[in-house]
């Protein structure tokens, strides 16, 4: 029994190991040359960059990456960081406000910033994301007919956290015109919305807390860490799926590499497409109007820099985030703004290097605000939207805004063919796509009676020890 994986993002890789570990033969096309994807990391004039994710979390206990690591039985190439380590520093109007690992040491720090009204708002957040930890493992959203009577059993969790399914987080926060700034800054690289649904956005605002950790080497290290022991076929761009009667039969691929130009239909029982469906599918792909586009600078430091190693410049927009890499005596670093998505469509030759410098120059004053001296990186390259359609398959990137909690698409595609990633898992990031791989090698297993379904727990009882 095979199932094909399209795409070797976190959500494609986690479902592949699940179902090669429920005993399944599992292939992983990738049009790349690594895995990760978005969260991917790539060599360039010798120094390891990160595509997109930087800042790894959700490794304490009962957080999405921690319940993937127990369920596939994997340690993460990780270091976490303690209770009180300066995770990260947001730069607003009115000076530098440190966010650190830790409930307790956060609400001290908010409370000297803002003052004792932020309190009640943070008791809120923590009651609401600690609630929403304990089902975002087993939430089937939109659920699929499998899926329903698994959503019925986490129905009386969920009651006591319906009214913040529908109102936005602005009608719950403190009015100071700084606190709102603060979270609006923290939502848009959370949320890919400054004011999302109030339910997303408690869980969004526990980052700190839910075991954050640096990757040494980068964040590429959990993708070829996820991707040990598949059969993860580079160089494999993916064509069409191909379909009869309601069930996909095979993947038309063409290689590139070695084999540049080969062609061959990939067949097997199950499919997983760990990328947009569109274009497989012979359909135009279309971002959301409110979707974005990222524009990162990245760069080598030749000195040492202090943490903390997240720095938000929320004093002036867009909002810049700088994430930096201690390398030895050097520093790598990758400063991410959101982009709209339409200055940069169509745009070629010299338009698309124009609006490309004039962003790279906006990234360096916004960024020498959070570390004087960015200007002196070397090498210093940047990524558009361009890029990122170019490298990972496409320009809208970090999924759906989280203004509501019902414009995710459906997972399936066919009777035996799902979509994974982070672009259908009610959330963002790194784990929120490998819990959309939970959920999917959860679905595709259900078909094989392998029915963990409304099991509570993890991993599911039938599934044989890790290889
Ligand atoms: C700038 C930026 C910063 C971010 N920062 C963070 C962060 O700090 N922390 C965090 O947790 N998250 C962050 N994210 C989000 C995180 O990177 C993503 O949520 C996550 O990596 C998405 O995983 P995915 O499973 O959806 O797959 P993707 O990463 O989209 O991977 C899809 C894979 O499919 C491959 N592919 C595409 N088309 C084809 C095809 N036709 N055939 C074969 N293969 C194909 C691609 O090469 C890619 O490897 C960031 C994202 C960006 C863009």
């Amino acid at each position: 029994m095979r199932a094909v994986v399209v795409g070797a993002g976190i959500g494609g890789l986690v479902a592949a190991r699940l179902l090669k570990r429920a005993g399944l033969e599992v292939v992983v096309l990738e049009a790349h040359t690594y895995p990760g994807g978005l969260a991917g990391s790539f060599y360039h004039r010798g120094f390891r960059f990160d595509a997109g994710a930087t800042l790894l979390s959700g490794l304490a206990p009962g957080a999405p990456l921690a319940r993937v690591g127990e369920a596939l039985g994997i340690a993460w190439p990780v270091e976490p960081l303690p209770l009180g380590f300066p995770l990260m520093e947001v730069l607003l109007p009115r000076g530098r406000l440190l966010r650190p690992v830790g409930r307790e040491a956060e609400r001290e720090a908010q409370r000297d910033f803002f003052g004792p009204q932020v309190l009640p708002f943070w008791t809120w957040q923590e009651d609401r994301a600690k609630r929403l930890l304990e089902v975002a493992h087993r939430l089937p959203w939109p659920p699929e007919r499998e899926e329903v009577g698994l959503l019925l059993g986490l129905l009386p969790g969920l009651l006591p956290l319906l009214p913040d399914l529908l109102r936005r987080v602005s009608r719950l926060a403190p009015s100071a015109p700084d606190f709102r700034r603060f979270l609006e800054a923290q939502l848009l690289i959370s949320a890919q919305h400054a004011d999302p649904y109030a339910l997303y956005a408690a869980l969004a605002l526990d980052l700190p807390h839910l075991g954050p950790a640096l990757v040494p080497g980068g964040m590429g290290r959990v993708a070829e860490a996820l991707a040990q022991g598949l059969e993860v076929r580079y160089k494999a761009r993916a064509r069409r799926l191909l379909l009869r009667g309601g069930r996909a039969l095979g993947v038309e691929v063409v290689y590139g590499g070695r084999r540049r130009g080969e062609k061959e239909v990939v067949e097997g029982e199950f499919f997983l497409l760990n990328v947009p469906p569109e274009p497989l599918l012979g359909l135009p792909g279309r971002a959301p109007r409110d979707g974005w586009g990222a524009f990162v600078l990245y760069g080598v430091l030749p000195f040492a820099v202090p943490p903390p190693y997240y720095r938000q410049n929320a004093r002036e927009r867009p909002f810049a985030f700088l994430s930096l890499r201690p390398e030895g005596e050097r520093t790598v670093f990758a400063l991410s703004l959101h982009t709209p998505l339409a200055p940069w469509e169509g745009l070629e030759g010299e338009a698309y290097r124009r609006l490309k410098a004039l962003w790279q120059e906006k990234a360096l004053a916004l960024g020498e605000a959070l570390l004087p001296g960015l200007r002196e990186a070397e090498p210093l390259f940047a990524a558009t939207p361009h890029t990122y359609r170019r490298f990972a398959g496409r320009a809208w990137v970090g999924g759906y805004p989280q203004t509501h909690p019902f414009r995710f698409p459906r997972v399936r595609l066919a009777a035996n063919a799902f979509l994974v990633g982070e672009r259908v898992f009610p959330g963002q990031g790194v784990p929120a796509a490998a819990l959309s791989g939970l959920r999917a090698a959860r679905l595709l297993l259900a078909h094989l009676g392998v029915d963990p379904l409304g099991t509570p727990g993890w991993p599911w009882p039938s599934c044989p020890p890790a290889p």
